[in-house]
C-alpha cells in the first residue's frame, strides 16, 4: 500500500495511488515498505532484456496489476517504434572508470520519455481497476520538455485527454514545433501569452476552482496531472538503475556485488530519488552525485542541511534543471527520517518562510548516500567541448553538468568507484549550445534545422529521427490565448 509523507491516515493501492497522483493531505505518496531484494535477484537480471528487467522491478510495487497487464504496459511503452535503440536505455563506456547511461532514445529525445511512456499505460489500467467511468483530462503547463513527452505518452490512450499549455514565444523553436505538430485524437496544445509562471498559475487556478471541477464532472470528466510527484512517474525510473548495473556486470566492467556511483543532472529530484530507491532495495550504490546548475538550491541543501528557495532564479543552458522547489525531496526526507511529523513541519516552513533546516542526524544520513556540486554555464560549454575532443562523445548541457560535477567529486574525494553518468537529453535537443561548444556557430538567424544538420556534420552523430522529421510535419495546433482564456480552452477541449 501507498501512504502519505505527511502522515494522513489513508492508504492507497498502487492503482489508486497512480490515479490520485497526490495524497489528500498535500503530501506525496510513498510505498509503505520498500521491497528488499536478495542477491540472486541481481544475478538473474544480467541475462534479461530491458522489458524483462522492468517487469521484475514493477511487479514488486504493483501488487494489484497482473503479470500480463504489466507486460502489455511495457510493450506499449518501450518498443522499437518509439525508441531508436534496442537496449532502450543503453550504457556507453567512455573511459576506464566512467560510463554514460543514455536515457534519451525515446520519441522526444529526453529522459522524461522513460516515465511518460509508461505512466499513461499504468494510469489507463488504474482507471479500469478502480472502476472509474469518467474521462481523465490531464492538464500540463510546460516550459518545454515535459509537455511534449506527456503528449507523446498520452496520445490515443483510452479514457484520457491531454491538454498542454506552453508560454507563447517562451520555448525553443524545436520544442514549439514538437508540440504544435502533435498528432493524436485526444490531444490539445495551446500557447499562452505570458511566461511559464503565468501558464503554471493558470493551470493551478483551474485545479483549485472547485465549481469548475464540478461542472466538468457533470460532463463525465475529471482533471488530473502528469507531473513528477505521481508515483507512476517515479517507478519507471527505478528500472534503469538496475538495468545499468546489470549491463555493467554483463560487460565485465564490475563484478556482481561491486558498488557503483551514479551522477544525476537534477531538477525536481525525481530521477535521482529513483536511484535512491534502487539503493534501498539492495542495488550496490556507493554515492548518488546530485549535479545542479547555477540554480544550486539542492547543492546547498545537501552540503548544509538548509533548504532556502528565497534566492535569484537563473535561466541557464540546462533549462530542465532551472528549479527552486524540488518537490521530490520531500520523499527523501520521509525515507531518511521515517517521521511524517518532521516532514510536515519542514514543508510548512518552506511554504511559509521559504526555507527550513533539517537536523544533524537527518543531514548525516542523507550525506551517507548523496554528494552534490553545481556547474556554471561557462564551464558547462567548456565541458561539452573537452569531452567531445577527448572521447568523440557529444553531450547535451544537462549531461555535461553531471560530467563536470563528477570530475569535481573525484578531485575532492579521490573516490575511484566505477561511475555511471546519467545522460538526460540528446545533444540535438539543445543543438544551439552544443553546436557553439563543439566549434560551430549557432547564430539567431540560422534556421533550426540547419543547426541540427551542422551539428550532425561536425560531430558525425545522427539527428534523432523524431527531430529531423519535424521539418516536414503539418502544424496542427495554432491556438494562442491569454491566461484568462485557459479555463474555456480546457472546456472546449475535453467536454
Ligand atoms: C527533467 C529533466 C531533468 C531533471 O530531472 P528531475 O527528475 O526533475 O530531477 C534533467 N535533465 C533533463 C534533460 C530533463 O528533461
Amino acid at each position: 500500500m501507498y501512504i502519505s509523507t505527511r502522515g494522513g491516515n489513508d492508504s492507497f493501492s498502487a492503482a489508486a495511488a497512480i490515479k490520485t497522483g497526490m495524497a489528500p493531505d498535500g503530501g506525496l505518496l510513498v510505498p509503505e515498505v520498500v521491497p528488499c531484494l536478495e542477491k540472486t535477484f541481481l544475478d538473474k537480471l544480467v541475462g534479461l532484456d530491458y522489458h524483462q528487467r522492468a517487469a521484475e522491478i514493477l511487479k514488486l510495487f504493483l501488487d494489484d496489476y497482473s503479470a500480463s497487464e504489466i507486460e502489455s504496459c511495457l510493450k506499449a511503452a518501450y518498443n522499437s517504434k518509439k525508441f531508436d535503440h534496442a537496449a532502450i536505455a543503453p550504457v556507453v563506456s567512455l573511459s576506464e572508470g566512467v560510463s554514460v547511461l543514455e536515457l534519451w532514445h525515446g520519441p522526444t529525445s529526453a529522459f522524461k520519455d522513460m516515465a511518460l511512456q509508461l505512466l499513461p499505460q499504468l494510469l489507463s489500467l488504474a482507471l479500469k481497476k478502480t472502476g472509474e467511468t469518467d474521462q481523465i483530462a490531464i492538464l500540463v503547463a510546460t516550459s518545454g520538455d515535459t509537455g511534449k513527452a506527456a503528449l507523446e505518452g498520452f496520445r490515443d490512450v483510452d479514457q484520457t485527454q491531454i491538454v498542454v499549455f506552453y508560454p507563447y514565444l517562451g520555448v525553443s523553436k524545436i520544442q514549439e514545433l514538437q508540440m504544435v505538430t502533435q498528432e493524436g485524437k485526444n490531444v490539445t496544445v495551446a500557447a499562452v501569452k505570458g511566461n511559464f509562471d503565468d501558464t503554471q498559475t493558470g493551470v493551478k487556478t483551474i485545479f483549485n476552482d472547485l465549481q469548475y471541477g464540478k461542472e466538468l464532472e457533470r460532463h463525465g470528466v475529471k482533471l488530473s496531472s502528469a507531473n513528477s510527484i505521481n508515483w507512476g512517474r517515479l517507478l519507471p525510473q527505478i528500472v534503469y538503475y538496475f538495468s545499468a548495473y546489470a549491463d555493467m556486470v554483463k560487460t565485465g566492467r564490475i563484478r556482481q556485488g561491486q558498488a557503483l556511483n551514479f551522477v544525476v543532472p537534477t531538477g525536481n529530484f525525481g530521477n535521482i530519488l529513483a536511484g535512491y530507491y534502487a539503493k534501498l532495495m539492495g542495488l550496490p550504490v556507493h554515492k548518488l552525485i546530485c549535479a545542479a546548475n547555477n540554480n544550486n538550491v539542492l547543492t546547498e541543501f545537501l552540503r548544509t542541511g538548509v533548504y532556502n528557495r528565497e534566492r535569484d532564479f537563473y535561466k541557464t543552458l540546462s533549462p530542465s534543471m532551472d528549479i527552486l522547489i524540488s518537490s521530490n525531496l520531500e520523499r527523501l526526507l520521509y525515507l531518511v527520517t521515517g517521521d511524517s511529523t518532521k516532514v510536515s513541519c519542514w514543508m510548512r516552513e518552506l511554504s511559509g518562510k521559504g526555507q527550513y533546516q533539517v537536523d544533524a542526524e537527518c543531514l548525516a544520513a542523507i550525506q551517507q548516500s548523496f554528494w552534490s556540486d553545481w556547474v556554471s554555464d561557462d564551464i558547462t560549454l567548456k565541458t561539452i567541448q573537452r569531452v567531445f575532443k577527448q572521447y568523440n562523445y557529444v553531450m547535451d548541457p544537462h549531461t555535461a553538468v553531471a560530467w563536470k560535477a563528477y570530475e569535481n567529486y573525484q578531485e575532492e574525494t579521490g573516490d575511484t568507484t566505477q561511475t555511471v553518468v546519467v545522460s538526460t537529453a540528446s545533444p540535438f535537443k539543445f543543438s544551439d549550445s552544443v553546436l557553439d561548444a563543439v566549434g560551430g556557430q549557432a547564430s539567431k538567424e540560422k534556421n533550426e534545422f540547419d543547426v541540427l544538420r551542422e551539428l550532425a556534420a561536425l560531430t558525425d552523430w545522427a539527428i534523432p529521427a523524431p527531430l529531423a522529421n519535424l521539418e516536414n510535419k503539418k502544424i496542427r495546433h495554432t491556438t494562442v490565448g491569454n491566461k484568462e482564456d485557459m479555463p474555456n480552452l480546457v472546456k472546449q477541449a475535453v467536454i
